[in-house]
């Protein structure tokens, strides 16, 4: 599987990639798998990574642990979609496990064929890792956004997500189920997913690239990242934050019916105050109003996707 190769746009250059985009360091230390494109359409993690661990594999940066990049999605990547048939990112359920477990999953079917190959790929990285697991999985998002992270509530989540000078969303049961990284926390190691900004916007990329530097460093993987170069990639992540380093919890989602025709209004950016009664969205029968005060997060502005919007609460720390 490693040989599968094509050619994407990323930005204003053209990559070749494959399913790994990098592997580097040694097995006895930490091990961070860092995951770009299980969203097809979302290539700026892509391009960050592939920039990192051309940095990486040159040597002169010291590694404690092991740093492994891979690509979720490889077809709906060459596509330039969010997936072909089915989301990546909700299928990692227990049901669909089994059936895979159960060699009862249709292989014709684009995204269960790159849940296998993703799920034995994390299978081998998990056997060969004699120290602590990371899998970070980046994203961006349809509406314009400023950096934030999704994770369960754990206590090594949580304890890894408190030094990144973002917002951290979590309860996502009920609301966002089957996503590779409650997988990942199930199974007793810290996943996360980090949305670095817009779909289309170049800063996404730079924003993802210091996300994983900083990740290399707290993981304990690059231990020996000089203070000039970590501060420098901190304040990227930092300058456009000044309140937002709250907790969040999600507290309800507009799930869209199948055949129902709705249009997010416009304007809507991530974490934007919204009240109860607010009309947020339109569909055949007319306007979809807030229940809640609260903030809005995730809005939809893609085609693609049946979530329309979340809306979540700060938390108490
Ligand atoms: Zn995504």
């Amino acid at each position: 599987m490693r040989e599968s190769r094509f050619e994407i746009p990323v930005f204003e250059n053209t990559l070749e990639v494959s399913r790994y985009l990098g592997d580097v360091g040694n097995q006895e230390g930490n091990t961070v798998l860092f995951i770009g494109g299980v969203h097809g359409n979302e290539t700026a993690g892509v391009g960050a990574l592939n920039r990192v661990f051309e940095q990486l594999n040159q040597g002169d940066i010291d590694l404690t642990g092991r740093a492994v990049a891979l690509i979720g999605n490889m077809e709906a990547t060459r596509l330039g979609k969010r997936y072909v048939d089915k989301d990546l990112n909700r299928i990692w359920t227990r049901e669909v496990l089994d059936d895979l477990h159960y060699d009862r999953l249709d292989n014709q079917h684009s995204e269960y064929h790159e849940l296998r190959e993703v799920y034995n790929e994390l299978q081998t990285i998990l056997a060969q890792t004699k120290g602590r697991l990371f899998v970070i999985d980046l994203h961006t998002t349809s509406s314009p956004t400023i950096p934030f992270i999704v994770t369960n509530k754990t206590n090594s989540a949580m304890e890894f997500t408190k030094r990144f000078p973002m917002p951290v969303v979590s309860g996502l049961m009920g609301f966002l189920d089957g996503t590779l990284l409650s997988y990942i926390n199930d199974l007793g190691h810290v996943g996360l997913a980090y949305e670095a900004g817009q779909h289309k916007s170049p800063q996404s990329m730079i924003k993802h690239e210091s996300f994983v530097w900083q990740c290399l460093y707290y993981a304990g993987v690059c231990k020996n990242l000089t203070d000039d170069f970590l501060q420098h990639h901190a304040s990227i992540l930092e300058e456009e934050l000044v309140t937002r380093t709250n907790n969040f919890k999600l507290i309800s989602r507009y799930k869209i019916k199948n055949g129902e025709a709705f249009e997010m209004n416009p304007g809507y950016a991530n974490f934007q105050k919204i009240y109860k009664g607010e009309e947020l969205a339109m569909n055949q029968d007319g306007p979809i109003c807030s229940p809640y005060d609260g903030y809005v997060f995730m809005p939809l502005y893609q085609p693609l996707g049946d979530d329309g919007f979340f809306i979540i609460k700060p938390e108490a720390t």
